[in-house]
């Protein structure tokens, strides 16, 4: 049966894995294809592609929006999407300039909580791409002033923790057409983190077509109810690991896999 693993992080956002590295591994443990799903950008999708067709590994165009419904953070991934539409490619600049100004917000708090980092350091973690929490995360862990990055969540950058801000106000129904717009189909990433269950068939009308049904932290009960889900509102089920790379506390490229046939599945619902 061939495998592949539709959630994956690379340094063109909070992973640490390069885009052709996450191929060579991908060949290397054995799946057939991959999509790459940075926050809020694809800067790294072409990168796979390209040592996707040196390794025989197929790489589905991917990326990973953050967007709010009621207060509550909801991250839609886009697959297929056009990686040249304009409209796109303006919001990832936008959200690359937001992600900035609220990693300089983040900063401002931990140093109101006795905790000094710069942004230099910030920056010198996030590399090519835009700014996330793991970063941050990163130099508390780096600087000692936290034993891990469990930690560095619970106590400071976790959602609604003391350090925490949130993301430019960006509506589910906004990111969903911006990935319609763009020739992508828009999943529901990780149901249940945090459980948005209550908002799905809202969802569905702004034009959700999946939602992530396997995914590393998901129990039995988990998969049960949100196949059910997906049956109910006509979705495509799909997973994927959310692998960040080699980050602790991540999957592994390879440890967390899915069947092909649900990317046969997406094709057939994107060509609808
Ligand atoms: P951001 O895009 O800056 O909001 O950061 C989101 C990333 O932070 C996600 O990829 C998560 O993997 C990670 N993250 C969010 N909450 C936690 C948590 N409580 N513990 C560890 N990682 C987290
Ligand atoms: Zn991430
Ligand atoms: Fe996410
Ligand atoms: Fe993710």
């Amino acid at each position: 049966m061939k495998k592949i693993d539709l959630h994956i992080h690379t340094i063109f956002s909070d992973g640490n894995l390069s885009p052709e590295k996450v191929v060579k591994l991908a060949k290397e443990n054995g799946l057939s294809a991959i999509s790459i799903t940075d926050h809020d950008g694809v800067g790294g999708v072409e990168l796979a592609q390209r040592a996707g067709e040196d390794y025989g590994i197929e790489v589905v165009p991917g990326v990973e929006l953050s967007s709010q419904k009621e207060g509550k953070s909801i991250h839609i991934l886009g697959y297929f999407i056009d990686l040249h539409n304009q409209e796109l490619i303006d919001f990832f600049q936008y959200m690359r300039e937001a992600r900035l100004k609220r990693a300089e917000k983040i900063v401002l708090k931990l140093k109101e909580h006795g905790v000094n980092i710069e942004m230099k350091e910030v920056l010198e973690h996030s590399g090519q791409g835009g700014i996330g929490r793991p970063h941050i995360a990163e130099v508390l862990v780096e600087r000692g002033i936290v034993s891990n990055f469990r930690e560095a969540f619970y106590k400071y950058l976790g959602d609604g923790k003391s350090c925490y801000v949130q993301k430019a106000n960006i509506s589910t129904k906004s990111v969903i057409e911006l990935i319609d717009n763009s020739c992508g189909i828009a999943i529901l990433a990780h149901p249940s983190s945090p459980n948005v269950d209550k908002f799905i068939p809202e969802l569905v009308d702004e034009g959700l077509m999946g939602i992530e049904v396997w995914y590393p932290s998901h129990s039995h009960t988990d998969i049960e109810r949100y196949l059910r889900l997906a049956n109910k509102y006509n979705l495509v089920p799909t997973g994927g690991s959310d692998s960040h790379g080699e980050r602790a506390g991540y999957p592994k490229i390879g440890e967390f896999c899915v069947e092909y046939e649900i990317l046969e599945k997406l094709k057939i619902k994107r060509g609808k």
